[in-house]
């Protein structure tokens, strides 16, 4: 995970994390193994693809997530790569191939990442890995993939979305999938996936049976394919698609959506007047997100009016308590309005219920370079720094608060302690062999 979040495609976006995690929880809470943990993160790329890797980790491509014409169908990819985790499709792959066990699954994972979007780079990681041996792994068996279908569709159903998507939208990627002439650049999705007739037909069969059942797309779907959307192009290009959209009253994903998402093409063009009117038209329609509160302090602080922006997220903070965005918004807007006293004493509380969130030691770590505290400032970056797992970073920081001359004897011998503990983790860490 910490070589995911060093790459450059890696959304390092906490509201689409944070919906993804939650749609994928609501999934996986179905399965039979509940004690199966996952983390789901955001890769920025066009290309339809998804992926399951040792631990529960899954990638999902920003390109799937805007070519989901429901949230359904985004959960029907879901519930088959959470399928292939809660199956052990992996393990027993790895098992079969009698490798050693730990290299080939950090060599599975290496493999993985490179065949994102480079097939080529995938065959290098390849050869320096487990050879043929990985290849095999990265392909699914037919079998494996059926079970997925099979498991994957009653996860989707218990889970109350509307199981039809996932033909749906596994028939919609075959027909993407024709107009490449080159296998290697069709969807990823297919490549690792192969869909054979043979497994839409046993879809098929298996959706007849099952009642119809409508089910409406969450706004938190609508809002984050929107950000997402809004992201893509130039900044004039999202905001004429938006504008467009909104001239034909086109409001397929809702109008909170749509005015949402022309919001966020307008910050992105620096047109922050423009955004607040969409923010007061969005207010209007009394639909309520913890993302709507996001925008909305975000516009005011490109307004400069940092005490708003505080103001608005103080109220909405205890409100949405797990939103990570808000807590991040939070502290940045009360650092920007300059109250660096009550930022410190948010984040303290905040850090005592999520002390492996390097974002808000960073934001800490700021604060308290408001106010002057230099050893505490080093202090709170290393911490950051090595729950990134850039230790050598994070040595200097400490080495920094050393020298800070701030610091009381305590202050000093706790700083020293975490240098020794850091400086074992470098030097234990060199000794294990490299993946590239
Ligand atoms: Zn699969």
């Amino acid at each position: 995970m910490l070589e995911i979040r060093r790459d450059p495609a890696y959304l390092d976006d906490p509201e689409v994390a944070s919906y993804l995690n939650r749609l994928g929880s609501r999934l996986a809470s179905q399965s039979s193994d509940a004690r199966q943990e996952f983390e789901l993160f955001a890769l920025r790329d066009p290309t339809l693809n998804a992926f399951a890797m040792p631990g529960g980790y899954i990638g999902v491509h920003s390109g799937l997530i805007l070519a989901a014409a429901s949230e359904s169908e985004l959960a029907s990819v879901l519930a088959h790569e959470i399928s292939h985790v809660t199956q052990r499709h992996l393990a027993r792959l790895i098992n079969k191939s009698g490798q050693g066990q730990i290299t080939s699954l950090l060599g599975l994972a290496v493999a993985i990442l490179a065949a994102r979007s480079s097939p080529d780079l995938a065959i290098g990681a390849m050869m320096a890995g487990q050879g043929a041996a990985i290849q095999n792994q990265l392909n699914y068996s037919r079998d494996f993939e059926r079970e997925a279908d099979r498991v994957g569709l009653d996860l989707l159903e218990r889970s109350d979305f509307d199981i039809r998507d996932m033909s749906a939208f596994f028939e919609r990627l075959q027909k993407y999938s024709r107009l490449y002439e080159n296998k290697n650049s069709a969807p990823g999705y297919l490549r690792t996936h192969p869909l054979t007739t043979e497994r839409l037909a046993d879809l098929g069969n298996r959706i007849q049976s099952r009642p119809y059942k409508q089910v409406p797309d969450s706004l938190e779907f609508l809002l984050v394919r929107a950000k997402l959307r809004s992201q893509e192009g130039t900044p004039r290009d999202a905001v004429t698609e938006f504008e467009t959209r909104l001239a034909e009253r086109s409001f397929a994903g809702g109008e909170a959506a749509v005015r949402y998402g022309l919001a966020q093409a307008y910050l992105r063009d620096n047109r922050v007047a423009a955004a607040e009117k969409e923010v007061r038209e969005l207010r209007r329609l009394k639909s309520q997100s913890p993302m709507i509160e996001t925008l909305d302090a975000q516009v005011r602080l490109k307004h400069g009016d940092a005490a708003g922006a505080a103001a608005l997220l103080r109220g909405a903070q205890p409100r949405f308590p797990q939103e990570r965005a808000i807590a991040y918004g939070l502290v940045e807007s009360l650092l920007e309005a300059r109250l660096p006293d009550e930022a410190l004493k948010f984040a303290e509380d905040d850090l005592l219920s999520y002390p492996s969130d390097p974002k808000m030691h960073f934001l800490q770590a700021k604060t308290y370079a408001m106010l002057g505290k230099r050893l505490q400032q080093h202090r709170a970056q290393a911490e950051a720094y090595a729950l990134r797992g850039q230790l050598p970073a994070a040595v200097e920081q400490l080495e920094l608060a050393q020298k800070s001359g701030d610091g009381n004897f305590y202050e000093y011998s706790q700083v020293d302690s975490r240098l020794r503990e850091i400086k074992k983790r470098v030097a234990d860490e060199a000794k294990q062999p490299k993946l590239k």
